[in-house]
């Protein structure tokens, strides 16, 4: 019998059960564990997604055109890319190599496009890190995984990573990642929290246990630090650089995200905040 946790799962799971075309073959080469390369692995892992072509792909391009915009700053030589899951829950993942998975739901939770660009950036925030290579490094040793191709690696890492917890002090060097880098961009720094703030709503109406069982992925959205905490402290970093920058002029979002338009495709006028004006949040 099948845990709804599991369930959930197997949808997307059943992406990485499709047979490798041709193309793949660098799939079927052994690669021994301690000279496995991130940024190959990454690419291994994104084949495997666009193949399944999930979701919206107008959504999933929109997603894409902001992260390419946010991985501008990423020091990391990989190329990162997002893959859209068709699951109602809010959530986001992310994976060795660059590759970053966001929920349908998560896009209808948000209030703006610069929360969606608080929760990319700290996705990116794992992987710019080394949290993710790292988990999944030690799952592979741990498993003593025999003779294993660079197919069998990459699926091996979507599993782990969509049930790993990471721990607290990462969760925080990752939400640290996400509100520095969105102040290096046009976006709303105020947002970091807004996301925080917007998921809460969502698990208040939801009710927590119910929804817990059937999270198909385990990073953005988990109560360790718990939500409220990681609200309060960065709408508090946010008021702090609005009063140290005055003069600033930072963009929302709303109607791009709605849209799926994003703000480097269009901004629209009404979407900037600015100190005393009418439409300042936070
Ligand atoms: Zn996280």
């Amino acid at each position: 019998m099948q845990t709804p946790l599991e369930s959930t799962l197997t949808r997307t799971y059943q992406v990485l059960g499709r047979p490798i075309q041709s193309l793949d073959r660098a799939f079927t080469r052994i690669i021994p564990i301690d000279s496995l390369d991130e940024k190959e692995f990454g690419e291994a892992i994104a084949v495997r997604y666009a193949a399944a072509k999930q979701g919206d792909e107008a959504s999933r391009q929109y997603l894409q055109e902001i992260l390419d915009q946010l991985s501008k700053f990423a020091k990391k030589p990989f190329k990162y890319r997002v893959f859209l899951l068709p699951h109602s829950v809010p959530n986001a993942c992310a994976l060795p190599g660059g590759v970053i998975l966001v929920t349908e739901g998560l896009l209808e939770v948000l209030g703006s496009e610069a929360e969606l660009v608080s929760v990319l950036a700290h996705e990116m925030g794992h992987v710019e890190r080394g949290h993710c290579f790292e988990a999944v490094k030690f799952q592979m040793l741990f498993n003593k995984l025999k003779t294993p191709t660079l197919g069998k690696l990459a699926d091996f890492a979507v599993g782990v990573m969509l049930r790993h917890a990471f721990s607290k002090t990462q969760e925080n060097e990752a939400d640290d990642y996400a509100f520095a880098l969105i102040l290096r961009t046009p976006y709303d720094p105020a947002a970091v929290g807004g996301a925080f703030a917007s998921l809460k709503a969502y698990s208040g109406q939801e009710g927590r246990s119910k929804r817990s069982h059937a999270d198909p992925v385990r990073d953005y959205f988990m109560t360790h630090p718990p939500l409220a905490l990681r609200h309060d402290k960065y709408v508090q970093a946010a008021r702090i650089w609005w009063q140290n920058h005055p003069g600033a002029k930072r963009y929302i979002g709303s109607g791009n995200l709605q849209l799926r338009e994003s703000y480097y495709r269009r901004q629209r006028p009404g979407e900037w905040r600015q100190p005393g004006s009418h439409n300042s949040r936070g």
